[in-house]
């Protein structure tokens, strides 16, 4: 009986390992987390009733219908003695609908988002509005102040979710987060860019095994999707474990503001807003076909200074030269190949490299029921496999004395 709680845990924390997030960045310090098994996320249609909106309640406030107001979060952040408060801007629409809420600067550093969150709830016209749209443009004000990824502690917010009241100073916040207003969603675009030094193609990250997820994710238009499960402990993780489907959308690189990039996203999340029914169409706006792909990373060999050779969204065949790396005091140069032909949805700028740094993600384009059954096949595959390691661990232990 002891084994099959320790399969069902040992799944429970295994599950988000897959996900290839975790290598984007420095989150080697991350504690794994066990996350609660996915309740059944709620369905988005169901809450356009055509009724007249009610009043909204958030953080002990009431937001009437065809508002708009500014609220203060207090979060752990604040220091104690004078009062600051993390600002979340909320909209109800004066039609019922669902609670979209849009999330950014979880990694203060990253600024795309915020300007994107600012754009899409300053544009919204209350009056028009079917449904709630909360925004928190700037999550971790920390590490926003000292344009740091990290919050304080230098520690990685999106590590700690579902966190907890009485954890570490991360956990706690990421608690807070999700019972004064993650819980309150019906769904959440959490806004990201790449990490240290790395870039991104605009593209959504959603785990397509959920099939609410993947109607989020449809509904961006021609916005890339990249299939994966939400690392262990981020946000969309434990959002959507919580019943409430989370997409990451990921615009660019950190410490900048790449304003074709903002616009994009704006559009895309305007996209969404239309497609799910909470605005009239936005503006004269084609909706493409969103395109889906799986991942794979392509990493350094040897350490020495990076060259890329290929853009962002630059498309590749196997062997093509992808980037050199230089070793500066032998004046020799290592060739990056790729392994395979695809997409190049994400890269390293130019910089120091060490062998093993991820510097590549390839995107290969699969239909959205082909990810499903890959992500599906995955689960299956990690089930057989941990069953099999703890057989071997147990037959291992039975034989010491
Ligand atoms: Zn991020």
């Amino acid at each position: 009986m002891r084994k099959i709680w320790l399969v069902i845990l040992i799944l429970l924390a295994a599950a988000p390992a897959l996900a290839t997030e975790a290598a984007d960045g420095a989150e080697a310090d991350a504690p794994a987390k066990t996350e609660p098994a996915v309740r059944q996320p709620q369905d988005l249609k169901a809450k356009f009733t055509g009724a007249a909106a009610e009043v909204f309640r958030l953080i002990e406030t009431e937001i009437r219908p065809g508002t708009r107001r500014s609220l203060r979060w207090f979060s752990p952040q604040a220091p104690g003695g004078f009062a600051v408060a993390t600002p979340v801007i909320v909209v109800n629409g004066s039609q019922a609908g669902p609670v979209l809420c849009l999330t950014a600067a979880i990694h203060g550093d990253e600024l795309n988002g915020i300007e994107i969150a600012r754009r899409v709830v300053n544009s919204l016209d209350p009056k028009k509005l079917r449904g709630v749209v909360v925004g928190v443009p700037i999550v971790n004000l920390e590490g926003f102040w000292r344009r740091d990824r990290y919050i304080g502690d230098r520690r990685d917010l999106n590590r700690y979710f579902p966190g907890s009241p009485d954890g570490a100073y991360p956990g706690r916040v990421a608690f807070a987060l999700m019972k004064d207003i993650v819980k309150h969603c019906d769904a959440v675009v959490d806004l990201h860019t790449g990490s240290f030094y790395r870039e991104n193609l605009p593209q959504l990250r959603a785990d397509l095994a959920v099939k609410q997820v993947a109607n989020l994710a449809e509904g961006f238009g021609g916005l890339t999707v990249l299939h994966n499960a939400g690392p262990p402990g981020s946000l969309r993780g434990a959002a959507t474990a919580a019943g409430i489907p989370t997409v990451v959308m990921e615009i660019g690189g950190p410490l900048s503001l790449e304003l074709k990039k903002v616009e994009l996203g704006v559009k895309s999340l305007e996209t969404l807003l239309h497609t799910i029914g909470m605005i009239d169409r936005p503006r004269t706006w084609s909706r493409p076909q969103p395109v889906f792909y799986a991942s794979q990373f392509v990493r350094a060999e040897v350490g020495g200074i990076l060259i890329n050779r290929v853009k962002l969204g630059a498309k590749i065949k196997t062997d093509t030269v992808l980037a050199e790396i230089i070793d500066p005091i032998n004046n020799s140069v290592f060739e990056v190949k790729s392994p395979a032909g695809g997409t190049i949805l994400g890269r390293a700028q130019n910089q120091f490299v060490s062998p093993g740094f991820a510097i590549f993600r390839i995107g290969h384009k699969k239909s959205k029921e082909e990810l499903k059954q890959k992500a599906e096949a995955e689960k299956e595959t990690q089930t057989e496999q941990l069953i099999e390691e703890l057989g071997a661990n147990e037959a291992t232990r039975d034989r010491k004395p």
